[in-house]
């Protein structure tokens, strides 16, 4: 049953309009259907604008943010709640519970971070939640790429690499993350 899920996205906009378009999106489709956002509690960027847009429909937002980031990130003052916590691991930590699943929507380096930690603990058997990537014009491409070469070049099982759900369409992944069964494989 998946109540809250995590969005972890870009910072900034990004360049092209639809990553702000679809943003919305996400936020609006997760209040519509009674699933609270949990992301990082910022204004800025996509993530400001996924929290708006949930908030805008009536959703329940959980914005988790580093006191050190409340001013450079813009701590939203609107969410249905904020916490403020001490440092980068307890945002993740908490982010990581609050959730019932993961999405990356397009974003930089603290994005990939984020989704790849939920990615590396699940296949180590410590988070079994699921997870995806909201592929958004094929921002994704590279990296699912790269990820078949890691399997190519045996340092990635096939089998830890197919929990990680990729999809072009929002409620496509949603419906796959619902899906989520585990059966265990181990890393090595
Ligand atoms: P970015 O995708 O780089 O725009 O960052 C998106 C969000 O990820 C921002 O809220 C950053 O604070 C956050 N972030 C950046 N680095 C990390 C990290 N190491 N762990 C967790 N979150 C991070």
């Amino acid at each position: 049953m998946i109540k809250k899920i995590c969005v972890y996205c870009g910072s900034h906009p990004g360049t092209d309009p639809t990553y702000t378009q679809v943003a919305k999106e996400t936020g609006r489709f997760l209040a519509k259907e009674g699933i609270g956002l949990v992301y990082g509690g910022g204004c800025r960027g996509l993530m400001g604008i996924v929290a708006d847009a949930a908030l805008a429909e009536g959703g329940s937002v959980i914005g988790v943010i580093p006191e050190a980031l409340m001013n450079v990130e813009q701590g939203h003052k609107q969410l249905t709640r904020l916490e403020v916590v001490p440092n980068m691991h307890v945002r993740k930590e908490m982010m990581m519970q609050e959730a019932d699943a993961f999405i990356a929507l397009p974003g930089g380096i603290g994005t990939l971070e984020e989704i790849f930690e939920v990615f590396t603990w699940h296949q180590l058997g410590f988070l079994e939640k699921p997870f995806g990537l909201l592929n958004v014009n094929g921002y994704y491409d590279h990296l699912i790429q790269f990820l078949a070469n890691t399997v190519d070049k045996g340092f990635l099982k096939q089998a830890n690499l197919d929990y990680l759900q990729v999809d072009r369409d929002l409620e496509t992944l949603v419906d796959r993350l619902k899906g989520y069964t585990r059966v265990p494989v181990t890393k090595w």
